[in-house]
């Protein structure tokens, strides 16, 4: 691979723009937005985490999805927040006051996070402060509607795909160091049916916006994508959009 120097004063350099990384489930899209947000100096927002924890919530408090008043109420109840902790380096999520950002990753949540998520309410929640936090630009999310619905004008819109076997593989690492008794079948099965529920959902489906990049990373390293992203973002910078 060609040798590949970024100067910091590349990144820092142009306008500030807001990226966003769609993409199926476990195609290491926090991974790419995360190595971006750190080289350009900006704020990584993972909103798949707010979906999360409002599910959390959701279990631990026996909301009925299908009463909206329930959910409404229960959405009153809710508070999210990033927190940077200095000792893992990353923004943690929050809800309520506490530090959620491990249960939340857990196969319980994502067993249910799906039917939260394609709760009108719940989205309109999330989205409003999603909206937010890029007012000022300088921000990468990731998630499934950022380019389409959260921010439809965002200068660099990436759409992450990954071969499902490699996605499967990918994300059964991940949970077997937390749960040696997970097997592969969970997290296959676990990751159809997010996909299928996300992609056929009435309020902001999964797809990829019409002016999205396309990021295919079956064959790619961790550290080509980043590369390929980055020359991206430093393009759009520039203002070539
Ligand atoms: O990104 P992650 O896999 O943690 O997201 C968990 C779930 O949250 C997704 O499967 C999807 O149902 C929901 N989600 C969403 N919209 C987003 C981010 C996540 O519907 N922007």
């Amino acid at each position: 691979m060609r040798p590949f120097f970024v100067s910091f004063a590349a990144c820092m350099a142009g306008r500030k723009i807001i990226i966003t990384i769609d993409g199926w489930s476990s195609c290491g899209k926090s991974t790419l937005a995360k190595q971006l947000a750190r080289e350009l100096g900006y704020v990584y927002v993972d909103s798949g985490a707010m979906y999360r924890a409002i599910t959390l919530y959701f279990i631990r408090n026996n909301v009925d999805l299908d009463k909206k008043k329930e959910v409404e109420e229960a959405l009153r109840n809710i508070n999210l927040e990033f927190v940077f902790n200095p000792q893992t380096q990353r923004s943690e999520m929050f809800l309520n006051g506490e530090n959620v950002e491990y249960v939340i990753r857990d196969l319980l949540i994502a067993e249910k996070v799906s039917d939260v998520a394609a709760i009108r309410e719940v989205r309109e929640f999330a989205v409003a402060q999603q909206q937010k936090m890029g007012a000022k630009k300088g921000i990468v999310m990731d998630g499934r509607d950022i380019g389409t619905v959260v921010f439809p004008d965002a200068e660099l819109k990436i759409f992450m795909t990954a071969d499902n076997a490699v996605r499967v593989e990918r994300r059964f690492r991940e949970l077997f160091a937390k749960n040696p008794n997970i097997t592969i079948e969970e997290v296959k099965n676990n990751l159809e049916m997010r996909d299928y529920i996300d992609s056929h959902r009435e309020v902001s489906p999964l797809r990829k916006a019409a002016d999205a990049l396309e990021l295919d990373n079956t064959r790619l390293s961790e550290e080509q994508q980043f590369h390929k992203a980055l020359e991206w973002a430093l393009e759009r910078k520039k203002g070539k959009k």
